[in-house]
Order: structure tokens, then C-alpha cells, then sequence
């Protein structure tokens, strides 16, 4: 019997791949032998992470993709199926922070489009093509899928004055349940991770202010910040068939942070 945790007939893509969490939860599927397709704007971005993943044994490539754009997502999804024949897991994790975070009064249309379409239409556009292709399988006889999203704790908090970031969050946890009542008579599990404070780009001008940090340090149980490696065991159990039951589910990573 192969080891719940071997991944080694599978593929995955992540969309965000090339740095931050997608590359933490990359760095672990690569380790269990599980093929990549980093997704990303940056090409520069895109080819250092490949480079990464490849040092540690895997079969990984990269698409410049942007997730806002159908086009774009449709393209890097028939490029990956052209370079590894299937695609069985798709972890929707690009994202943008809350642009212009303040009063919601104050708020612009565009800043509003711009959150939605990178943290939420980018989830449904990826979901989209992967469901499609893993339903095919499945009515093929081969019923395997794995749908991940990375959300965040600001979906379930008060995100004040970043109301636009917690609002696409939201709604991508509920198109999380909807699609895993709807896809699971094709084997497919869709679930969500709600990262708490992680040390990534997104925040680093954040993580450089004191205020911001002896206001929010004490306000997490294991009294520091996450790590894009903290996603790596997250990923490998969504990845893997260890999860073959569970579906629908919001998965928070954040040291204890939303229930303190
Ligand atoms: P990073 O800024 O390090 O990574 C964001 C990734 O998304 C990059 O790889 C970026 O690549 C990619 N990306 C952004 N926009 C697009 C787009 N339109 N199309 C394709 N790729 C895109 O941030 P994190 O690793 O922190 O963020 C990963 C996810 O985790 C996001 O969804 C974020 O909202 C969520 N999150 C993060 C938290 C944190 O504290 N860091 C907390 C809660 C949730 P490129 O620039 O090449 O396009």
C-alpha cells in the first residue's frame, strides 16, 4: 500500500506559487514527490521558484499567469495539461492585500474591483477550468480532485477598514462549501486555509512597524509570526488521499490568533 502521504503520481498547481505561502505549501508537496505548475505574474519570480523546486527533486514548471484575466487562466491550464497530462490538485492561493486599507465611506470603486477580482474572481476563474478537467477524469473512471483556497482569518474577524479583503475572503469560503456539496459525487474535496499574520511580501512593510507589531505580537498565543513553511503540512493532508473525507471545511493556520 503507498503511503498515505506519497504524492508522487500526482500534480498540482498553485496559483501564487512563486513566493510567500503558495511557495511554502510547494516546497512540501514537492517533498512527498508530487509534480508542480507555479502560477504567477512574474516571470523573473516564477523561474527562481522552479529552480527551487527543482533542486529538491521535483518535475516543476512555471505559467505567467494573472488570475484575473479568463484568458490567462485557460491558457496556463492547457499548458500545464500539455507538459504533465493531468492536473489533480488546484490550490487557488494568489491574492492581493487590501488596497488603501481605511474608512469604508471613503471607499473607491476601483480599489473595491481590484481586491474582488484578484482574491475572488481569481479563485472562481481557477476553480472553474480545474473542476471541468477533474470531472472529465472522474466520468473516465478516474475520480480524483482536490480544490484548495487560500482565504484568510480577516474573513471571519472584523476586517475594519479593509472591509474589501475580508468581503472577497468571505465569499470565497462560501463558494468553498457550495462547490463541495456540488463536486463530491465526482470525488472532488474542496476546502479552504485561513492564514492568521504570516510573514510573507504582503505584510513586510507592516511586520517593519513597531507600533503594528507590539499591538499584534501579544495577540498571538504562539507569540510570533507564521512562516510560509507552516503551510507545508496543510497542504500535504488537503493534497493527499489522508483527506479523502473531508470537504467543505475552513482550515485556520494562525498560532492560536482568532480565539485568543
Ligand atoms: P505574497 O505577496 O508573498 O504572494 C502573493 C502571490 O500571489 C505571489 O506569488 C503573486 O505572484 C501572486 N499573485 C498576486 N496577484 C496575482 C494575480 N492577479 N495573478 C496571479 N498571481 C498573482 O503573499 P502571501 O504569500 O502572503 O499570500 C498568499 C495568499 O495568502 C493570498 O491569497 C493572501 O491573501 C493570503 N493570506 C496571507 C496572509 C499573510 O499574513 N501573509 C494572511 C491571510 C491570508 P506575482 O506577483 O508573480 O503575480
Amino acid at each position: 500500500m503507498a503511503h498515505l502521504f506519497d504524492l508522487s503520481n500526482r500534480v498540482a498547481v498553485v496559483t501564487g506559487g512563486n513566493g510567500g505561502i503558495g511557495l511554502g505549501m510547494a516546497e512540501a508537496l514537492a517533498g512527498a514527490g508530487c509534480a508542480l505548475s507555479v502560477w504567477g505574474r512574474n516571470a523573473a519570480k516564477n523561474a527562481a521558484a522552479v529552480d527551487r523546486l527543482t533542486r529538491l527533486g521535483a518535475r516543476a514548471e512555471a505559467q505567467v499567469c494573472d488570475v484575473t484575466s479568463g484568458d490567462s487562466v485557460e491558457a496556463a491550464f492547457a499548458a500545464t495539461l500539455a507538459r504533465f497530462g493531468r492536473v489533480d490538485g488546484l490550490f487557488a492561493n494568489a491574492g492581493v492585500t487590501g488596497a488603501n486599507p481605511g474608512p469604508f465611506i471613503d471607499r473607491k470603486a476601483d480599489d473595491w474591483k481590484g481586491v474582488m477580482a484578484a482574491n475572488l474572481d481569481g479563485v472562481v476563474k481557477t476553480f472553474q477550468v480545474a473542476a471541468r478537467h477533474m470531472i472529465e477524469r472522474a466520468r473516465a473512471g478516474d475520480p480524483f480532485g482536490r480544490l484548495i483556497a487560500t482565504s484568510s482569518v480577516a474573513s471571519i474577524e472584523g476586517a475594519a477598514y479593509n472591509e474589501h479583503y475580508g468581503a472577497a475572503k468571505g465569499a470565497v469560503n462560501s463558494l468553498v462549501r457550495a462547490l463541495a456539496v456540488e463536486l463530491a459525487r465526482h470525488g472532488i474535496t474542496v476546502n479552504t486555509i485561513l492564514p492568521g499574520w504570516i510573514e510573507t511580501d504582503m505584510t513586510a512593510s507592516a511586520l517593519q512597524n513597531e507600533k503594528f507589531l507590539s499591538n499584534v505580537t501579544p495577540r498571538i498565543p504562539m507569540r510570533r509570526f507564521g512562516q510560509p513553511a507552516d503551510f507545508g503540512g496543510i497542504a500535504l493532508y488537503l493534497m493527499s488521499t489522508a483527506s479523502a473525507y473531508h470537504t467543505g471545511q475552513a482550515l485556520v493556520i494562525d498560532g492560536g490568533y482568532s480565539i485568543y
